[in-house]
């Protein structure tokens, strides 16, 4: 007889226990002893404190941690701990800084620490008039803000400004205000969804409408942090690699197909530091691919020119909400590890440096392209991956790989075929 399909609906799941919550994916997904107690293995991070994080936890999930080198930014040495599972991307900033690091390295700065939170107001027939009546309000919306939050106001940050825009939409105008705090050392999205929450209610009032939505904007283009370098020309290899990469930036910033890839690889290192000191990914890439297209067309995020010299200077601008405090920053273990290794004291401190990591890989990313292709630099990693997706293990790894790569050919059954042979001469 045939066993029903397993059903999803399973009510208080997340009242159970980790273990007993592994038992029951065990159960419909049948899982064995050995998988079960691979989930239950949360390594360095602790079950309880996973459990706090989310919801419905029932293990974790490892990403290695490796250490750009060679990085000197604003004039100081750091070390850039990286999470990611992608290969290639730890080592394509190494390969950039090394290449700047004797001409002084990347240089810094930030426009600002501030935050935008939305609130959105329907349902006003004189919507002009509503926007000019809520920015009357600027006094007592800044004090209502502020006593949201004392903590951030005594740290120097809380309520800077107040914006309204009347916005033409598929159902009517709406007015939305915009709320920009400063909030210093977090990334701020608790802090400044409060402060809207607690507003729209009163924007009502005011305005006779209807709020609805309340809540940030990853659109940080009050938070944007900024990188340059200049690579000297003979640091790099000479005019043709140059002209060959200014040439890819052009091609990136006209052509959206190219700029998704090109950008792509830019939060290749920016999502890796964002990752490895436990803050928001999808918050700071939302923020990123945004700005792309803040002009109505997706283009660069870094711009590359050839200065009086020859050399060629790359330059970053991106949004860059993230936060020394506040969500999985100062719970993850590893994440604390992670800014202590970068030694940064300020979130803004933290921006900065994510912004010259982006800038590096992508004049690797870049390079590589202009030159000898993408595939060389990664097929010495790649080809390591796919010997241990053949079953390759231990020494067998490195053996597999090498043969891989001086037959040109990085593939799945050709690894399995010389793993079989390998195996089949030792016996
Ligand atoms: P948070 O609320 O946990 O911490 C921020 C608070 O910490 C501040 O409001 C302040 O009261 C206090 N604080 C202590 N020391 C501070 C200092 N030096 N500088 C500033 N504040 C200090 O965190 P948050 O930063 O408001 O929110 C971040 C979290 O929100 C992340 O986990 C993110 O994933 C999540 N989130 C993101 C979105 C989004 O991006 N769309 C939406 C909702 C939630």
């Amino acid at each position: 007889m045939k066993h029903p399909a397993p059903s999803s609906r399973i009510g208080g799941f997340h009242k159970l226990a980790i273990p007993e919550r592994i038992q029951a994916v065990a159960g419909f997904a049948g899982l064995d002893a050995a998988e079960q107690a691979h989930l239950a293995n949360t390594g360095n991070l602790a079950p309880d404190l996973a459990d706090h994080l989310i919801e419905n936890v029932i293990g974790t999930m490892n990403i290695p941690v490796g250490i750009a080198t060679n990085m000197k930014i604003d004039g100081v040495d750091r070390l850039i701990p990286m999470a990611t599972e992608e290969s290639s991307v730890v080592a394509a900033v190494c390969n950039a800084a090394r290449q700047c690091y004797d001409n002084g390295g990347f240089v810094t700065s930030m426009s600002g620490t501030l935050m935008i939170a939305q609130v959105q107001l329907t349902g006003v027939p004189d919507p002009e008039h509503a926007r000019i009546r809520i920015l009357e309000r600027r006094a007592e919306i800044q004090v209502l803000c502020d006593a949201c939050d004392p903590v951030l106001v005594k740290l120097g940050g809380g309520f800077r400004d107040l914006e309204v825009r009347v916005l033409q939409t598929q159902s009517g105008a709406m007015v939305i205000s915009h709320l920009v705090v400063d909030t210093r050392d977090a990334m701020g999205a608790n802090a400044v969804n409060t402060m809207a929450e607690k507003l729209a209610p009163r924007i009502a009032e005011w305005t006779g409408g209807q709020t609805n939505l309340r809540i940030l904007s990853n659109l940080a283009d009050r938070r944007l942090a900024r990188a340059r370098c200049t690579w000297r020309l003979t640091d790099i290899g000479g005019e043709a690699v140059r002209d060959g990469m200014v040439s890819a930036y052009h091609f990136a910033d006209a052509d959206p197909y190219r700029a998704a890839t090109h950008n792509k690889g830019i939060m290749n290192g920016i999502s890796a530091v964002v990752l490895a000191t436990g803050n928001d990914t999808r918050a700071v890439e939302a923020g990123a691919h945004a700005y792309a297209a803040r002009r109505g067309h997706y283009g660069s995020l870094t711009r590359w020119e050839v200065t009086a010299g020859g050399d060629l200077a790359g330059s970053i601008e991106v949004p860059m909400a993230v936060g020394l405090v506040g969500g999985a920053t100062k719970l993850h273990p590893t994440a604390k590890l992670g800014l202590k290794i970068l030694g940064v004291h300020s979130a803004e401190e933290l921006a900065r440096v994510i912004a010259a990591v982006g800038l590096a890989q992508n004049f690797s990313a870049m390079k590589a392209l202009a030159t000898t292709g993408i595939q060389k630099g990664h097929m010495a990693l790649h080809a390591q991956n796919i010997a241990m997706m053949a079953g390759a293990e231990g020494e067998e790894v490195q053996q597999v790989a090498r043969v891989l790569i001086d037959l040109g050919t990085v593939r799945l059954d050709v690894a399995q075929a010389e793993l079989q042979r390998l195996r089949s001469g030792r016996r």
